[in-house]
């Protein structure tokens, strides 16, 4: 991996600092999309604080408008472009700065539409995240708009400063882009090929979130389970850590952290080592995800997931069998192309037979430069919403089945804060991931704590300190 010197491009940081002094300069910044996104979005946050703006929740209030955009779901571009649309009065009234970055940007039909058709000044891409301070100064200094998309693989990025929203929970990016190649997907095109970040710079971050008094860290990567795969085999690494097993297990040994979760991982790569490390250690949450997509083996061949119904079902049993009171947690497609009612029945039986405790439904929509785009047996758009229709009645009820299990159980819980519907309760999450709300009083927040739960709804169970 390549680890590039970003010192110059921090220099702009300091320069558009100085244009900004005094000036009570304020931004607003959308983020849509994954985990990955948000968390590119706290370094975007980091870099513009230091650049003299800080945050403001009206955009009319707004001097820089940012908008960290993802390209996996189609009404995604609906959603920016209806933004674009609504910014240009802003931008006429105050001059108000636009600036569009992440994923979609990777995409040259968006860039040319949002060139022809709409007001912008920055435009930067997944690679070029670190040059926006540059772009912005440039922007500002030659008033003119500036478009800077790099199609690059294999450089890691260390040493921008990061604004987190949260002081108890953080993510943490391990590794970034996917050669996976699933056929539904844009990511591999639009975040390039996987590469690792050194182990030693991300057990640094999570030492110095734990002295920040960070208790939860969420491992992110487009497919974490492969961590340092490609170095290993490239023979690009000498570190001791050089797998996602030895980083979990070395994670795990850092003072002050006590739970430890990881998305999104892909069934090909729970190797026996990874499954022994969840069995064994104490911090790592007993909730795996483990991405299903389709439980029809046709389909799964279609989208290139290199793995059978019957293989992802042998795996659960595997960790069933290994890890004591582990629970699942997966992402479903409905009408992949060529999706028939049989190959959907097999997806059901799957959804019966593992009890998931979460299910992240997607209905099918078609990326521009995927092969699935390309399929010509795509699903009629009805059929599709009914099918999504049955999986969610199915998960409802799995979950109305799930949640009794919980009822009179003690759980030990990170306390987050109060609830954002019922300011009244304290609310925080179990090691499966699932809402708990309890009254108590404030300085239980930041805390891990005691509960036992009393009482369970839909999407949240209710509990009593203990
Ligand atoms: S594993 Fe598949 S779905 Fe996940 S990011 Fe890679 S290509 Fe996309």
């Amino acid at each position: 991996m390549t680890k590039i010197d970003i010192g110059e491009e921090l220099e702009y940081i300091e320069k558009v600092n100085k244009i900004n002094i005094g000036k009570n300069l304020k931004y607003n910044i959308l983020t849509m999309g994954c985990q990955l996104n948000e968390n590119d979005s706290e370094k975007i946050c980091g870099m513009v604080e230091k650049m003299g703006y800080t945050k403001t929740d009206d955009i009319s209030l707004a001097d820089l408008v940012i908008y960290n955009t993802c390209c996996v779901r189609e009404n995604a571009e609906e959603k920016l472009f209806g933004k674009l649309g609504e910014v240009k009065k802003l931008k006429e009234a105050k001059g108000t700065i636009i600036a569009i970055g992440g994923c979609m940007m990777q995409e040259k039909h968006i860039v040319e539409k949002i060139k022809k058709s709409y007001k912008y000044d920055v435009i930067f891409g997944t690679h070029t995240l670190h040059k926006f301070p540059k772009d912005l100064y440039n922007a500002i200094m030659e008033n003119k708009k500036i478009t800077d998309i790099l199609d690059i693989d294999g450089e890691i990025i260390e040493g921008l400063p990061i604004k987190r929203d949260d002081n108890i929970r953080a993510s943490v990016t391990i590794m970034n882009g996917c050669n996976n190649f699933c056929t539904y997907c844009i990511v591999p095109y639009v975040r390039g090929r996987e590469r690792s970040r050194n182990p030693e710079d991300i057990l640094a971050e999570i030492e110095s979130l734990s002295k920040s008094g960070y208790k939860e860290i969420t491992l992110l990567g487009q497919n974490v389970n492969s961590y340092m795969r490609v170095e290993r085999e490239k023979g690009l690494t000498e570190s001791k850590i050089d797998s996602f097993a030895k980083l979990l297990r070395a994670v795990n040994e850092i003072e002050g952290i006590e739970k430890i979760r990881f998305t999104s991982p892909h069934p090909k790569d729970f190797t026996d080592d990874v499954i022994d490390a969840i069995r064994d250690l104490d911090k790592v949450s007993k909730l795996v995800h483990l991405p299903l997509q389709s439980g029809s083996t046709d389909i799964l061949k279609a989208m290139n997931r290199v793995y059978t119904k019957e293989q992802y079902l042998n795996l659960v049993q595997k960790m069933q069998d290994k890890i004591p009171g582990v629970k699942f947690s997966t992402d479903i497609i409905v009408g992949f192309p060529g999706e028939t009612e049989e190959d959907f029945e097999d997806t059901l039986e799957v959804v019966r037979k593992v009890k998931f405790e979460q299910i992240f439904m997607f209905i099918y929509s078609r990326r521009i430069g995927t092969p699935a785009d390309k399929m010509k047996n795509q699903v009629p758009e009805e059929i599709k919403h009914k099918r999504f229709d049955r999986l969610k009645k199915l998960y409802e009820e799995i979950i109305a089945e799930n949640n009794k299990e919980y009822i009179g159980t003690v759980q030990n819980i990170l306390v987050e804060g109060y609830s954002k519907t019922n300011s009244e309760f304290l609310t925080a999450r179990t090691d499966t991931n699932k809402v708990v709300i309890f009254k108590g009083n404030r300085e239980l927040i930041g805390k891990f704590i005691q509960v036992k739960i009393v009482s369970e709804h839909m999407w949240y169970l209710k509990g009593e300190i203990i």
